[in-house]
Parts: structure tokens; C-alpha cells; sequence
């Protein structure tokens, strides 16, 4: 079978990839009529996705002819930036960060990883290298606003940080999800094309679903039920199940019985939270408690999610590890049905392996300024601003960006803003010109999606079923409409610039170093293994040679290239104890690190609540962060960055729905327009986040007519999970007041329109 077909004599043909654009990874069918993208839709031959699209997979023809992406390298001259050839911009790059370096500091130059860098080749790839050259401690990513709790969790409990178990939801019985709303985010940490049809299907097959979210979101709607919990409060309700299962005499470890190490500490830790002590702070009473705690052990197979909700708190790695250990006692780990480790394509097989290895540590150097210990080679992101501010040796001076918009997406975006400015030297690999990038110096214009090559090396990892799939270019590299270069030769040049080699050096070096590494890592022989793959380009020849080695027999780049609709590697496998790489070999489910930090949880059970109105924040399935709202047709209609808050709240504080508040903050205020509804709890406000376009020095003609505010001018940077650095992004306590002019009587206020 063809990647391409082509409708004899039309002028068209049709293409099928995989969507780049969230970790769903779906299947697009793409027709193209005279050069231009006629037509996209879902793939109904995709092994994975069966059909499925959102509504923004078939935007990416509007984002690739979007006139306000940036398709030239550009050079900011006397404030103003200029077109510059690629020449003239790796020229000016290594002159720029070249001054910094001089200087003798390589920490004085940071890298920023967006999250599109995980949705590439070159970041999965190539952006290794460009750090190692740069010999910086100074990396921060939006790990850390985001998934770090479950990083840390799976690095002390199983090893290594990226074994992460996702929900086996295509077998299990009883899916419990905590702080996730895959109708609208589509999944995260858990890639499953058409989340809602596979939840459509538990049920179907009998199967139960509780989501418990301070929103009745649609996937609560879509669930058979809903429970409200007061935002920040997931590790102590799941602490407070897994008591119940123990006290119940319900714990079973199933096939993990005997290469389990540390649970009785664990239990014992665990035992001040019980479905009584914890109701009052989470508002859910003790006997829905103690009735979830039975029906998952009782469930013949059941697997607890707990997602961004539950990560973005101070507690967030507690509540990570708590959705483990739940899983783990009710023998769900590691088995059909529950929670579950992919084997990708692209790992190091792993059967017949010795379990055990060095394990997990954190905090082999500190951030200069407050000390927060490394996390698999990162820095909290909330702590970008003050080494950026602080002076003294080691101070940020300049910074990489590759991909994101921190500006918009991290904690204390205003400060961090302001810290942006006052950089020596900033270099951003973006496709538009947004509120982070304005403060470039030089910005390198990577293709757009459908003008590289595609395969999620990151998300075949946290895959419910083992699949693969690879997209060669739709557009050629040379289309006189993209910048001309491709994304991961623009690293490698970076990496190039940093490693000493100057801008003018050969990729082709850091490809064939890489190729090397890769060979000896797997005890072959460079040399031959390059000849055999002399035909394919540099990538697709390391990429060969990754799968050919991996643990899949028959698999290689020709054959992907031959399977346009992917290859459908199996259901996932039981792969305990072989892939473990704990020092002791086992799964280490009390880690003196966790099981301090429950010491702090404790403490909470005894402290006064803050009894203030907790901002959570929500996702909008035609929305990606902030970097997707340039695209005309997926931000028209109503605007959605409203303030959602419930009735009884509106009604007490005079506010209407269609009017204007204030939302303050021990960081900062916002004026945004008001939504009431009862599908918040009460308590609970909720403000999307990525919006407040139309910056000056931004380039987005859509984004700047969208109405919105800066959510994260409200976060703060102090507050982060001590576990992961992770940015509590989520129940920040804020005041809400109508705005003068706007606000009603009460009378009004209890008329206002409840929107449901
Ligand atoms: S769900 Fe994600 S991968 Fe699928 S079409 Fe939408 S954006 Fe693309």
C-alpha cells in the first residue's frame, strides 16, 4: 500500500498522517487539490483512531496558511524585527549567546521547553543533544505546570520517570478519574483517540465510570457519576479510599503479590485520612467515601486516572502516588483492565530482563536563588523569573525557547513577563510571534505541521493500545511557502552553535554522532549499520535503526512508510517485574520522599481551610493552550474565557451573568466577563487559561479580536508541590467582586440566567 494515492489525472491526492496537535494522535485523511489542502477528516482506516477527529485536527490547513505565521527567520534590529536569511539568524545567534558564554557561565543561558516540543521529532529527538551542549542547569519545560508529579511518582515507585501506567480502558470495568476532563482535553498522559466513544464503550460493556471534579464537565455528564470536590483536596480523598479499602480487608495485589516493597509503611502513613477525617475538606461525605472504596476493590478490574486537576496542587505528587497506590491495592496494577504499561516501539525490550537498577533521585544541583532541588534535569518553571531577576554569578541572562507561550501558560506570568524584558539575549524556535516570543531577539520559524515528518516518539509510550505510526512530509521541505528549513536541522544547528562548532557547521556531524551513540547503545557496529541505511535521510536512519532494535520483530522505517493507516502493535502486556529499575527491583510504593511529604497532608487535617472562592482553571476542546487561537473558526462564537461561578456564590457577591468582575489574588487582579452556572460547586470559580491577546509586539490578527484575560497573571510563583516543583496552577484562593457599573441588585443577581 502507498502513503499517497492519487486520483488519476485530477490533480489531487490524498495523504494520510497523524494528527501532531494533542496526544490523541489521530488519524487524518488530507486531500490535496492543486498544491493547496483541499479536504481533511478523520482517517477511517487508522488502526487507533478508526475515523475520529476533533474540530481541530481539521484546522491544520488554516494553521498552515495562516498569513501571521512566521515563514522567514527574523532579527530584531533597534526594536524592530527584520526579515533575515537562515545564514544571517544562526550568525547572529551564535554572536548573541557567544557574548554570554564568553563570559565564562554556562548557566547563564536557560532553555524553555513549550509543549509542542514534545509533539516532534526534533524535540524527541534532537533536543537532548542541544541541552548537553549548552551545559546549563538551567532547564525548565512545562513539565512542571503540568505532569511532573507523575514523573516523580513513577521515578521512585517503578525507576524510571517516564514508566508511567495509563488506564487500561479498552478492557476495564471500573474507571475511576480525578481532576481530568478528556472530552475536552482529549486525553493527556493517557493517548486514546475518541476518549469519549472508549468511555461510551465501558458502559456499554457494562461497566461503571465516577469522575470526581469540582465542574460537571461533560465528562462528568458522560459518566454515571459525578462527584463535586473542593479543589486541592484529590490526595486527601484518595488517601482517605485507600484506608477505607484497607480497613475494609479489601487489599489484593493481584499478580504483583511478592514484588511489592513498602506498602505497610504506606498504610501506616496513610491511617490519620479516612472517609470521616477527610469529608469536611473535601466536601464529599464519608459514605460516598466508603462506597467508591468498595466498588473498586469489588470491580473485577478498575483503574484510577488522575490528571492535570490533581497535579497542578501542592500536594500534587501525593495525589499521583495516591492514584497508584489505589490502583496497586485493589490489584489493578500492571494488570488487564487496569492500570497499565505500554511497550512502545521505540523502547529497549525489556523481557527477560533482570528487574532492578539505580533508581530514582532528584536534586543533584539547586536553583541558585531558592534552592528548589533539580527534577530529572529541571528546574521549576515557577523559579524562571527570579534567577532571571536575581543578580549575581549564575544569573538567567539569556534564554532558548522551543515552542510555548510561558508567558501565558506559567505561574505569575506578569512578573515573568516583566523577566522576559530584561534579557540580555533571548532565541525562540516559534511559528508565531506571541507574548513570550515578541521578547526574541531572533526567532527561528519552524515548518508547519504538515511540512515535517511526524511521529510521536513520546506519546507510543503512554498509549492504551501499543501502536505506531509515521507521517512523512505533506509538503515538501522546499515549498516556497514554508521557512525552509526543517525543525530538527535548526536544533542541531543550535546544538552545533553551543557545542563550539560555530554557525556555519554541518549537521550532518551531530547526525552522524547520534547515529554512532545510538549503534553502540545497542552493541552494534556504527559503521555497518549506517551502510545499510546509506539510502534513507539522516532521521529516518537513526529512526530505522531505534526500530529494528526495539522490542518488535519485522519493524523498520520502509515498513511504516508502507503503512499509512499505522501498525496495530497488540493490546498492552503485563511487563512486571522485567521493566523495574528500583534498586531493590520491586515496586517501591513507600518512598521515604512520598511518605515524609504525607506528614505535610496531615497537617492540613488540623489547619483552618481557607474558606475563600479556589480558582480552578478548564479546558475547551477548540482550544490548545494559547498558541491555537489565530484560527478564525475555532474561537468564533461566544467568548470563552468567562469566569464561571455558581448561583449562591453570583447571588452573594451581586454579580450577574453577562456582567464584569474583579478576581483578586495574592497575586494579582483580572476583570473578566461572568458566567453563572450550577455545573461549578459551590466555592469553586473556574477561568480558562492561555487567553489576553492583542499584546503589543505580538503578531496574531484572530487572537488579538478574541476576548480574554491572563489566568496566570492570578497564580502564583510561591507556591509549588515540594515533591516536583510542579506550579499550583489549580485552587488558588481569590476574592470575586462585581465591577462597578456592571453590578445588579440582588434581586437581579437571583433572576440571572443559570446556564446549565
Ligand atoms: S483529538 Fe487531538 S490528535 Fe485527534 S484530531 Fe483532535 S487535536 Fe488532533
Amino acid at each position: 500500500m502507498s502513503e499517497t494515492t492519487e486520483a488519476s489525472g485530477s490533480g489531487e491526492i490524498t495523504q494520510f498522517r497523524t494528527c501532531p496537535l494533542c496526544e490523541a494522535t489521530c488519524g487524518l485523511e488530507i486531500t490535496v487539490r492543486d498544491g493547496r489542502i483541499a479536504r481533511i477528516r478523520g482517517d477511517r482506516d487508522d488502526v487507533f483512531s478508526k475515523g475520529f477527529i476533533c474540530p481541530k485536527g481539521s484546522t491544520l490547513r488554516q494553521l498552515h496558511e495562516d498569513p501571521d505565521r512566521v515563514r522567514t527567520p527574523l532579527i530584531k534590529r533597534n526594536g524592530v524585527f527584520v526579515e533575515a536569511s537562515w545564514d544571517e539568524a544562526f550568525h547572529a545567534v551564535a554572536e548573541g549567546l557567544g557574548r554570554i558564554w564568553d563570559d565564562g557561565d554556562r548557566n547563564a543561558v536557560a532553555m524553555y521547553l513549550g509543549n509542542p516540543t514534545a509533539h516532534s521529532i526534533a524535540g524527541g529527538m534532537f533536543i537532548g543533544p542541544l541541552v548537553k551542549a549548552m551545559g546549563t542547569v538551567n532547564v525548565f519545560s512545562a513539565s512542571t505546570v503540568d505532569q511532573m508529579p507523575k514523573h516523580v511518582t513513577s521515578g521512585y515507585l517503578f525507576g524510571n520517570a517516564n514508566s508511567i501506567p495509563v488506564p487500561d480502558l479498552d478492557r476495564t470495568d471500573y474507571l475511576l478519574m480525578l481532576g481530568a476532563n478528556p472530552f475536552e482535553s482529549n486525553g493527556s498522559l493517557c493517548t486514546a483517540p475518541d476518549f469519549p466513544g472508549r468511555m461510551a464503550a465501558i458502559r456499554a460493556r457494562g461497566g461503571r465510570i465516577v469522575t470526581v471534579d469540582p465542574r460537571r464537565t461533560k465528562t462528568a455528564d458522560a459518566s454515571d457519576e459525578h462527584i463535586a470536590i473542593r479543589p486541592g483536596t484529590d490526595a486527601l480523598w484518595l488517601a482517605a479510599l485507600v484506608t477505607e479499602i484497607d480497613r475494609a480487608g479489601l487489599i489484593t495485589l493481584g499478580r504483583l503479590d511478592g514484588l511489592v516493597e513498602g506498602l505497610d509503611r504506606a498504610l501506616v502513613a496513610l491511617a490519620p485520612f479516612d472517609a470521616d477525617s477527610v469529608a469536611a475538606r473535601t466536601r464529599i461525605d464519608a459514605t460516598t467515601t466508603r462506597r467508591i472504596a468498595r466498588e473498586l476493590a469489588a470491580a473485577p478490574s478498575a483503574a484510577v486516572y488522575g490528571r492535570i486537576g490533581t497535579h497542578t496542587t501542592e500536594y500534587g505528587t501525593l495525589a499521583s502516588w495516591l492514584v497508584e497506590v489505589a490502583n496497586l491495592v485493589t490489584g489493578n496494577l500492571d494488570s488487564p483492565g487496569g492500570a497499565m504499561f505500554p511497550t512502545p516501539a521505540f523502547g529497549a525490550p525489556t523481557t527477560g530482563r533482570t528487574p532492578g537498577g539505580r533508581g530514582f533521585s532528584t536534586g543533584r544541583w539547586r536553583s541558585r536563588v531558592s534552592g528548589h532541588p533539580e527534577i530529572k534535569g529541571e528546574m521549576p518553571v515557577a523559579a524562571l523569573a527570579e534567577e532571571i531577576e536575581t543578580p549575581g554569578p549564575g544569573q538567567v541572562r539569556a534564554l532558548v525557547t522551543s515552542g510555548g507561550n510561558p508567558v501565558r501558560s506559567c505561574p505569575n506570568s506578569a512578573r515573568l513577563d516583566a523577566a522576559l524584558a530584561s534579557l540580555e539575549f533571548m532565541v525562540s524556535i516559534d511559528i508565531y510571534l506571541n507574548e513570550t516570543t515578541r521578547h526574541a531577539d531572533v526567532v527561528l520559524p519552524s515548518p508547519s505541521a504538515v511540512a515535517k515528518p511526524h511521529l510521536d516518539l513520546a506519546f507510543y509510550g503512554l498509549s492504551v493500545r501499543n501502536i505506531i505510526n509515521y507521517s512523512p512530509p505533506l509538503h515538501p521541505a522546499d515549498d516556497p511557502t514554508e521557512p525552509g528549513m526543517d525543525e530538527h536541522e535548526i536544533v542541531a544547528r543550535l546544538a552545533l552553535i553551543a557545542g563550539g562548532m560555530g554557525p556555519e557547521a554541518d549537521p550532518s556531524m551531530l547526525y552522524s554522532m547520534m547515529f554512532t551513540t545510538l549503534a553502540e547503545r545497542a552493541g552494534l557496529d556504527a559503521g555497518d549499520e549506517a551502510a545499510a541505511r546509506e539510502h534513507l535521510p539522516p532521521v529516518e536512519a537513526m529512526l530505522d535503526l531505534m526500530l529494528t532494535n526495539g522490542p518488535y520483530d519485522d519493524l523498520g522505517i520502509e515498513r511504516l512508510r508502507s503503512s499509512p493507516h499505522g501498525i496495530d502493535l497488540g493490546p498492552l502486556q503485563p511487563r512486571l517485574p522485567e521493566m523495574l529499575r528500583t534498586t531493590s527491583g520491586l515496586v517501591e510504593i513507600g518512598p521515604e520522599a512520598i511518605l515524609t511529604d504525607v506528614t505535610r497532608l496531615a497537617a492540613t487535617l488540623t489547619t483552618a481551610p481557607d474558606e475563600r472562592l479556589l480558582l480552578v482553571g478548564r479546558r475547551h476542546l477548540r482550544s490548545n493552550n494559547s498558541w491555537m487561537h489565530n484560527v478564525e473558526v475555532l474561537v468564533k462564537g461566544r467568548p470563552r474565557c468567562t469566569l464561571q461561578i455558581h448561583p449562591e456564590d453570583a447571588a452573594d457577591r451581586g454579580v450577574v451573568d453577562g456582567g464584569e468582575v474583579a478576581v483578586s489574588s495574592d497575586t494579582g487582579t483580572v476583570h473578566a466577563a461572568v458566567e453563572v452556572t450550577d455545573s461549578i460547586a459551590v466555592g469553586t470559580v473556574s477561568l480558562p487559561h492561555g487567553w489576553g491577546h492583542g499584546v503589543q509586539g505580538t503578531v496574531g490578527r484572530v487572537a488579538a479580536g478574541t476576548q480574554g484575560v491572563n489566568s496566570n497573571e492570578l497564580t502564583g510563583d510561591q507556591f509549588i508541590d515540594p515533591l516536583s516543583g510542579n506550579a499550583r496552577l489549580n485552587a488558588i484562593p481569590v476574592e470575586v467582586a462585581a465591577v462597578p457599573g456592571t453590578v445588579e441588585d440582588a434581586d437581579t443577581a437571583a433572576r440571572s440566567i443559570v446556564r446549565t
